[in-house]
């Protein structure tokens, strides 16, 4: 018994066995799915506490929020769209290594304790992944927002709901289309679940992955906002 115990643990540590993603290099935990050296690659850099635009210093409002304020009250983000974590976000989302949400969502949550002390961010009542429709999580195998916020939320001790936002509508792919295209897209492409009558969040966080025009956030606010919510975070690994 005790060889064959050993024999499969062997035979599962050679499963795990993995590779950094971005540079191919053993690593010592499978799970971490990046090795220490690109890890540190990943910068932060001083921004918006409200839009996210890189800042030389931490503020919580710039000058563009003054006069035109995002639909949003805070964001939360890791660092700009460049490798490594473009690489880590892509293959993420795009070739089914899963197992990467854990990786992505602790460096949002260094992100998170990070925007606690720069930011003063207040953490939320709840967390809410972008939803995606149930024909494209079908076809992706999972919904990627909810793979972070679920780690968010185990680390954070703050809970997940993955009910209250849905998607109704299909929607072309966001990448290719314009900035109008993409409003036009996702019209009545949202909606709050109308199984739940009674919405007792004040305070939330929505969780995505790469926020690209703020179209679809602020169209989840909107919906939100009609809902009586009042405070909205945006919590996401990276703006472009
Ligand atoms: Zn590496
Ligand atoms: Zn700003």
């Amino acid at each position: 018994m005790q060889r064959f115990k050993a024999s499969l643990k062997t035979s599962i540590e050679a499963w795990l066995d993995a590779s950094c993603v971005c540079c191919q290099q053993q690593l010592a935990i499978a799970q971490h799915g990046i090795c220490s050296r690109c890890r540190r690659e990943i910068k932060r850099f001083a921004y918006c506490g409200s839009c996210g635009t890189e800042l030389a210093f931490d503020t919580l409002h710039c000058g563009k929020c003054l006069t035109d304020p995002p639909p949003w009250q805070r964001l939360v983000t890791i660092s700009h769209f460049q490798p490594p974590l473009s690489d880590l976000i892509h293959t993420f989302k795009f070739h089914r290594q899963f197992q990467l949400d854990r990786t992505l969502a602790r460096l949002l949550l260094l992100a998170v304790k990070q925007a606690q002390r720069a930011h003063d961010l207040p953490l939320p009542e709840v967390l809410l992944p972008v939803p995606l429709h149930p024909l494209r999580q079908w076809q992706r195998g999972y919904n990627q927002a909810t793979l972070l916020a679920r780690w968010l939320s185990h680390w954070l001790q703050i809970p997940c709901d993955d009910r209250l936002l849905q998607r109704i509508r299909y929607t072309r792919a966001q990448r290719a289309l314009s900035g109008k295209q993409r409003r036009n897209n996702l019209k009545k492409a949202f909606a709050i679940n109308p199984k739940i009558s009674e919405i007792h969040y004040r305070s939330v966080a929505i969780i995505d992955d790469v926020i690209t025009t703020g179209a679809t956030m602020a169209e989840l606010c909107r919906l939100l906002q009609k809902c009586g919510i009042t405070q909205i975070q945006v919590w996401c690994l990276c703006r472009t």
